[in-house]
């Protein structure tokens, strides 16, 4: 009845538990052996209960109260009348050859999720550090193939550094795609150029639904949509468009002020008027007052925030038109930019009023990675950040 019950607490239904052994301080070790079942041969599938003579074997289990537990069991070898030779008996939840549960392994994978470095798993588990690794990354792979779905219908994508590259010094990039429609992160790719992403992403099945790419301002992710989604409407992002102006802004700023600090000011400076309380926009109207040029850019600033304000395709057609038309009679060398970029841009930054699709969510993933890398330290393997980003973000 006891061994019974203790099967039932251990959760494993074909073994009977026949005693608990005390191993140190710390460690249970459970004695038990299989329910004779009739058994069937793995070669030739004929059934068996003829016992050849039996193994003993010791496996880790999940720990029960900061104890670890090990399975003593007690197995039968069967013999196969029709091969002629002897076959052990399968203990389900236990692989060919493993040492450990399956279960152990499940709730190594939850703890390296959820505590703050594999070192304190390593301790709490009693596991070595190479088995605990490879058993995590293994079940993070199984996990990400789980995942595997054709191409949606409207994605994402921009970069943020990986590490710095140990030779030579430069920053090494990660590019993320979002799924929209799923809200994660669809895939990791190393490297930001059009290569990098083509060569990286064509095992991912059903291009052509994808309907929408959201991208930065950069060229390399425009001419992989381009290329690699030719039928998708590409979408330049609404604050990267916003935020063209900033580095001027402040420029001018630390010019005037001698300083780059004062994050208020710089917020201030930077947010759209709209969004500003009163007393804070008297003051900052008093200060721009004083530097015709500060004001003129500022006022420049404001107007891509109006532009964004818009609604409808063709009312932000003309909007941009007009726009561009008003900053060909700009003396600025940073307005002649800003005005050539809206003109190359023209089309993605519209068809923003199409879709109304922006960046945002991408941008919480990349601050999301910057966690993933600080909890472990950074990464030399861009294989496991791959697995632990997917992870994080699924
Ligand atoms: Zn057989």
């Amino acid at each position: 009845m006891l061994a019974a019950t203790l099967s039932h607490f251990f959760h494993l239904p074909e073994v009977n538990i026949a005693s608990i052994k005390h191993e140190g301080a710390h460690s249970k070790v459970l004695l038990c052996s299989k329910a004779p079942n009739v058994e069937y041969c793995p070669r030739c599938a004929e059934p068996s209960s003829t016992t050849y003579d039996h193994r003993t074997i010791r496996v880790k289990d999940a720990p029960v109260r900061e104890h670890s537990v090990f399975l003593l069991i007690k197995k039968r070898r069967l013999y196969c009348k029709r091969c002629k030779k002897p076959f052990t008996e399968p203990v389900p939840g236990i692989r060919k050859r493993k040492r450990h549960t399956d279960r152990f392994e499940r709730h190594l994978t939850e703890a390296c999720n959820n505590f703050c470095d594999l070192k304190t798993v390593r301790r709490y588990y009693r596991c070595s550090g190479k088995y605990l690794y490879q058993t995590y990354y293994k079940q993070l792979e199984l996990k990400a193939r789980t995942k595997l779905s054709p191409w949606p219908k409207s994605i994402a994508i921009d970069e943020h550094s990986f590490r710095r590259n140990r030779h030579y010094g430069h920053t090494e990039f990660a590019s993320v795609i979002v799924d929209y429609s799923k809200k994660r992160v669809k895939e990791v790719v190393e490297g930001k150029t059009s290569a990098a992403l083509m060569d990286q992403l064509s095992y991912i099945p059903g291009r052509e639904n994808v309907k929408n790419v959201v991208i930065d301002m950069c060229d390399p992710f425009k001419s992989f949509a381009r290329e690699f989604f030719p039928e998708a409407r590409i979408v330049a992002d609404k604050f990267h468009v916003l935020r063209l102006l900033s580095p001027s802004l402040l420029r001018k700023r630390k010019e005037i002020t001698g300083t780059r600090a004062d994050l208020r000011a710089k917020k201030l400076l930077l947010m759209s008027s709209k969004n500003i309380d009163y007393f804070s926009r008297i003051k900052l109207e008093e200060f721009l007052r004083k530097y015709p040029l500060m004001h003129e850019l500022y006022c420049w600033k404001e107007a891509l925030h109006r532009f964004y304000r818009i609604r409808g395709y063709n009312k932000a057609s003309r909007a941009l038109t007009e726009l561009t038309d008003r900053m060909a009679r700009s003396l600025i060398p940073e307005i002649k930019t800003l005005r050539k970029t809206l003109i190359k841009r023209r089309e993605e930054i519209l068809n923003y009023f199409l879709t109304r699709l922006t960046n945002a969510r991408t941008e919480g993933f990349n601050n999301k990675a910057k966690l993933v890398k600080r909890r472990a330290y950074g990464y030399r393997s861009f294989k496991n950040y791959r697995l632990r980003l997917l992870n994080a973000c699924s």
